[in-house]
């Protein structure tokens, strides 16, 4: 305790992010760009900088948790002589080469970087199930440990900046896309008088179970060989009476035939007596 933490950035998350680290008795200041924002954090016992100069000046470790790659540069870039000496964490959504980038203005500038990425909203923040994924300085991750962990479980990658971001998206990708197939289900019944709540009810256990199948799908994918037996065929894969199903409920099929295209691809390139999981080589090689 008694570590000295800024936080630049006050909205849903960065707020919550330096709650934990009042609540977890540091000494915290907070700035964000709109005023008004900090009133339940000083409320708390947090300090207000007036100005993101102020903010860094105040402490050896300074988060920043803005909206996006070009806020963080518009916010650090003329404090770039502040921060030396200082180790930035920056929880800011970036892609894997804003990340990088980032990190190299900051080894210019004289600065300690670490890149993270959320895997949590506000509410988790410090509660159990909260991840954040870290990739930069091995140094900046072992000596803030302690602070990064108020938060929830704490992973660094490894030295390459861009990877903390990059399996952060990768996550998000998969979670997007099975929502949009829940969704797509929720609106095929939905002709048939079956609410969402009902649908979700079966969908969450179904899917739930069949998570299960990722880990023989990588046996395959790493194993490269997608002719091994007991697997699903591409062609006994084929979505045809989903996507007819979806027609007659008068439903979009842009999410199945999406789906339908990975499947058809590897089918037509001869690989239909193959395993499902060569859909991935219609990913990994975009048409
Ligand atoms: P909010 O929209 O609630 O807050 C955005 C913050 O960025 C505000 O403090 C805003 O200041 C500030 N900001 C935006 N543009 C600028 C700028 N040009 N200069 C200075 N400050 C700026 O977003 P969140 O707090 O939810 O998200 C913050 C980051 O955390 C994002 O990168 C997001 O992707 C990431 N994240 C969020 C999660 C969530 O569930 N909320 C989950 C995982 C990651 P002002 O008040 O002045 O507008």
């Amino acid at each position: 305790d008694g570590v000295r933490v800024s936080v630049l950035g006050l909205g849903a998350m960065g707020s919550a992010l330096a709650a934990a680290l009042v609540r977890a008795g540091h000494e915290t200041t907070v700035w964000n760009r709109s005023p008004g924002r900090a009133d339940d954090l000083v409320a708390q016992g947090a300090r207000v900088a007036a100005t993101a100069a102020d903010a860094v000046r105040a402490s050896p470790l300074v988060i920043a948790c803005l909206l996006d790659h070009a806020s963080v540069h518009e916010v650090l870039d003329p404090l770039a002589g502040d921060l030396a000496g200082r180790t930035l964490v920056n929880v800011t959504t970036t892609s894997p080469e804003q990340s990088r980038e980032l990190a190299a203005w900051a080894a210019e500038a004289g600065v300690a970087y670490l890149d993270g990425g959320i895997m949590a909203v506000p509410q988790m923040i410090g509660q159990p199930g909260s991840s954040i994924l870290y990739s930069g300085s091995a140094d900046a991750f072992e000596e803030h440990r302690a602070v990064l962990d108020l938060w929830g479980d704490s992973t660094w990658f490894g030295e390459d900046p861009g990877l903390a971001s990059l399996y952060d998206l990768a996550l998000l990708a998969g979670m997007y896309v099975m929502f949009a197939g829940f969704m797509h289900g929720a609106a095929m019944v939905a002709p048939a008088g079956v609410s969402a709540t009902r649908f979700a009810a079966m969908a969450a256990p179904w899917l739930t179970a069949m998570t299960g199948g990722f880990h023989e799908f990588a046996k395959v994918i790493d194993g490269g060989d997608y002719t091994v037996e007991g697997q699903q065929s591409l062609e006994f894969s084929d979505l045809r009476d989903i996507l007819t199903a979806s027609v007659e409920q008068g439903v979009s099929t842009e999410v199945v035939d999406m789906v339908q295209r990975l499947i058809r691809r590897q089918i037509d390139a001869g690989h239909g007596k193959e395993g499902f999981a060569r859909i991935v080589e219609s990913i990994r090689h975009p048409g």
